[in-house]
């Protein structure tokens, strides 16, 4: 019960100290899952799981004998095709006991968490890649894969004449935890849309960036307001709804996802999947969570 109440009203990635996310527009409609999330398979780009065995081209024509040997000292060991174990998920692991490994492509929703203990590897700072102006002087960390592709986003967005920020990145288990503490003290009846709870934020993968613009403000009308959904209206959220696949980057919350999801709108949320992976995406009209959801095994027992 408490759990179907949050996969339809909590809100994650709100940075520590900023201000709420203002969730103003109504969600849609949820994407159905159908067979068009399985016939698009792309390439696997990080699932940590083993090569898929390769059927002979041809099975009726096989390969001509090889020549007959003088003296086969021993016998010829007979190529058969190698048998890859497919993987049983282990469905006795507990969602907060989960750790996963360091691929892309980790589920995180409101009922698939991360251990406590889960820090991604690679952790790097912005500070030393983006100006000031990008980071806000916050003291923001990614995983280092993320940072040329964000790096070269950003620096196409600037050359076109926006102003992206970076609000948010990585933000550990015990930070999420503060957060969402805060909120409970603060607003406890709103504290499930405001913050998700610790170890259910996409934000402990270190792959996840939050956006801002500066022209947030003037279009909600709030000086200090940092996330809104109105962020899609901003040059720099719609620059990255249409290109952010091209640098790896995927809208892990798009508008009409919420109920696969379990999180509202978050046209600010992005994270890095590799380029193959978000193009894929983009042209099948999905998110990872719905994709992954669709075509991979449940990765744990909800708690
Ligand atoms: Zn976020």
């Amino acid at each position: 019960m408490i759990r179907s109440t949050l996969l339809l009203l909590a809100v994650a990635s709100l940075p520590v100290a900023c201000a709420p996310a203002v969730v103003s527009d109504p969600p849609g409609v949820a994407v159905q899952l159908d067979a068009t999330a399985t016939t698009h398979r792309p390439p696997v780009v990080s699932t940590g799981l083993p090569p898929t065995a390769t059927a002979p081209a041809s099975p009726t024509a096989p390969p001509p004998s090889p020549p007959p040997t003088t003296a086969p000292a021993s016998p010829t060991p007979i190529a058969t095709a190698t048998t890859v174990p497919t993987p049983t998920p282990d469905r006795t692991i507990l969602c907060s006991q989960r750790l996963p490994d360091n691929g892309l492509l980790t589920v995180v929703t409101l009922t698939y968490g991360l251990s406590r203990d889960f820090q991604p590897a690679g952790l790097v700072g912005l500070a030393g890649y983006l100006s000031n102006d990008v980071t806000l002087g916050y003291p923001t960390e990614l995983r280092r894969i993320v940072v040329n592709p964000l790096v070269d986003m950003i620096t196409a967005m600037q050359a076109e004449g926006m102003a992206p920020v970076v609000i948010s990145g990585y933000r550990s288990y015990s930070a999420q935890a503060i957060a969402r503490e805060k909120w409970l003290e603060k607003e406890p009846e709103r504290a499930d849309i405001l913050s998700a709870p610790p170890g259910f934020s996409e934000h402990q993968l270190g792959t996840v960036v939050d956006f801002g613009s500066p022209e947030l403000a003037a279009i909600v009308g709030q000086e200090d307001i940092e996330f809104h959904t109105y962020f899609y209206k901003t040059s720099e959220g719609a620059w990255l709804l249409d290109n952010a696949h091209s640098y790896g980057f995927t809208l892990s919350y798009p508008r009409e996802a919420t109920e696969i999801t379990g999180f509202f709108y978050e046209p600010w949320h992005y994270r890095y999947v590799g380029v193959e992976m978000a193009t894929f995406l983009r042209d099948a009209g999905i998110s990872l969570t719905e994709h992954q959801l669709a075509t991979e095994p449940p990765p744990c027992i909800p708690d």
